[in-house]
């Protein structure tokens, strides 16, 4: 095909990277194989959750509550604010993008640290908006006074992703509070905290206070990890009304399936339930982490249901071992690998992959 019949595209997308997700454990005659690469959760939904959806399967002629009024008023709720502060999307993901549409326009800055959350540079380089990546400390956790002094009169919005995804640490309270008076106060400060539960009470943060202390602070949450919903698709932002009004206006519209919306509002219902298998989750992170500082690893303190292996340019390579040994990790080339907590069985499966790396 010549240069003029192709439909001509924005520029922009040639800087998009490609997101990589992870792949499904392909299925082996001589052993159980496991997915770790996503960060899901390794436990099948709640008998509740699944009664829950069935019912509801029974409407999908008709559209789902564009408001998603019930879920809303449930989250406000639960977590001390109005709906008018609470916005949803097909996943946090989802709401990462409208969260860029509504603060950058082209040439506008967006803040983050990096590594973290892939999905970053990609609603960055969608919305045309330039990615400042501002490297981790040496122990894998942000350089918040490194971001601060990375905004400029162009930064639009910043991200803080805690605990970080892929490397594991969260920030602490007293850290954020300091970091986000240095932001100027018309600057979007989204914190990040799609693993909120799995945070240990020693290092958990009030977001919410927080939230309510600075009008230009903003929590992102999801129902795809501790929840266990990753299939169906739904995130939400707690923003002070302005914020949430525009994430609204620009939000896809009946993004959140009716589905979606009653599998959040079981399992919101269920989190007594949920939360033991987050404490078994917590427990066996404590014991991969424990085994492998053991074995020898320098592996960062991880607040999260992930591991990382800060491999450098063996991450493929232990990438390929992993994959024969029936476990499919997320290798980054060139730095890490995180490898989510799964099964008890796929958690000693990695404790012997790792033992038999070392020992190459
Ligand atoms: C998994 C993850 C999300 C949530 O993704 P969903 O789109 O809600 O499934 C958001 N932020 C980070 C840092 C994540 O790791």
């Amino acid at each position: 095909m010549s240069d003029t019949q192709r439909v001509r595209l924005r520029d922009t997308l040639a800087a998009v990277p490609a997101y990589k997700a992870g792949k499904p454990a392909a299925p082996r005659e001589d052993l159980v194989t496991y997915k770790i690469s996503s960060n899901e959760n390794p436990y099948p939904p709640l008998p509740s959750v699944l009664d829950a959806v069935r019912e509801t399967a029974g409407r999908m002629n008709r559209y789902p509550d564009m408001a998603v009024r019930e879920l809303s008023e449930k989250l406000a709720e639960r977590w001390g604010v109005t709906p008018d502060e609470i916005a949803t999307g097909t996943g946090s993901v989802g709401i990462l993008g409208t969260l860029v549409q509504i603060t950058c326009d082209p040439g506008d800055e967006m803040v983050f640290a990096w590594r973290s959350f892939e999905a970053y540079p990609i609603v960055a380089a969608l919305a045309g908006a330039k990615a400042v990546q501002v490297p981790l400390d040496s122990q894998a956790r942000h350089d918040l006074d490194a971001m601060a002094a990375a905004i400029t009169d162009r930064t639009r919005l910043v991200i803080v992703c805690t605990p970080n995804n892929p490397t594991g640490p969260s920030a602490t309270e007293k850290e954020l509070r300091e970091f986000i008076a240095k932001v100027p106060t018309d600057v979007l400060v989204v914190i990040d905290e799609a693993y909120l539960e799995f945070v240990e009470p020693g290092h958990q943060i009030d977001a919410m206070a927080i939230f309510r202390d600075h009008p230009n602070v903003a929590v992102l949450r999801t129902f795809s990890k501790a929840y266990g919903l990753a299939g169906l698709r739904v995130g939400y932002c707690v923003a002070h009304e302005p914020v949430a009004e525009a994430l609204r206006k620009a939000a896809v519209p009946f993004g959140v399936s009716t589905i979606a919306q009653d599998a959040a509002i079981a399992s919101l219902d269920a989190y007594d339930e949920l939360q033991e298998r987050v404490d078994a989750l917590m427990t066996e992170r404590e014991r991969v982490l424990q085994v492998l500082t053991e074995q020898g690893w320098k592996v960062p303190d991880s607040q999260a249901n992930f591991v990382w292996l800060p491999l450098g340019d063996d991450a493929m390579a232990f990438a390929a071992a992993a994959d024969q040994a029936g476990l499919v990790v997320r290798p980054f080339d060139g730095d890490g690998v995180r490898c989510s907590i799964g099964e008890t069985e796929a958690n000693d499966r990695l404790i012997e992959v790792c033992e038999a790396f070392l020992a190459r």
